[in-house]
């Protein structure tokens, strides 16, 4: 089961969105030097389908994205709650995955996320704002698009990883810039 301990309105988490970001519990991946270790404890709330469409209906029209903060110990929750909110027919909400998994687990299907965000916390190379960082968020595209998207406007790589009919295209920079 799937527990959440908060959720705010941020604005930088996913470059170009405002997201509704969940911060999940019962994290398994035990990094070094943790920035949130009450994540790491099973506490909090069920997030369920009917916890998250309140919240997008108190927040409507100011979040255009939902992002999941953890889950790691249960990806397919995470991956049903984001198919869930695609199918009540909210198209415009995006959605996004903040895993610290090193790489997609097997079965996910990376369709189902706008933006997912893969790698363990690593002190010494800091997170996601840090040129040094270990960590990389990658937008989620439609692999036939790719041919017209080499020269990326928001400076995501010309390469990305291909999972069937999506690749991930690498847009960590966009955390850089201005720094
Ligand atoms: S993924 Fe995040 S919450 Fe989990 S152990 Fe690593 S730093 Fe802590």
């Amino acid at each position: 089961m799937l527990k959440y301990v908060n959720y705010d309105i941020v604005f930088q988490e996913v470059p170009g969105e405002v997201t509704l970001a969940v911060n999940l519990s019962g994290c398994p991946n035990g990094c070094p030097g943790c920035h949130s270790p009450y994540l790491q404890q099973d506490v909090g709330q069920e997030l369920t389908p009917a916890v998250l469409e309140g919240w997008l209906h108190r927040y409507a029209g100011e979040v255009t994205c939902v992002c999941f903060m953890g889950g790691d110990a249960a990806p397919q929750e995470v991956a049903a709650l984001a198919t869930g909110l695609r199918r009540e027919g909210m198209p415009e909400i995006k959605t996004a995955w903040y895993s610290g998994r090193p790489s997609l687990p097997d079965g996910i299907d990376p369709g189902v996320f706008d933006f997912i965000k893969l790698g363990p916390y690593e002190e010494r190379c800091g997170g996601l704002r840090s040129r040094t960082t270990n960590q990389r968020l990658y937008r989620v595209e439609r692999a036939e698009t790719e041919r017209n998207t080499a020269s990326s406007a928001d400076g995501g790589s010309s390469e990305g990883t291909a999972f069937g009919a999506f690749r991930l295209r690498d847009i960590t920079a966009r955390f850089w810039r201005d720094r």
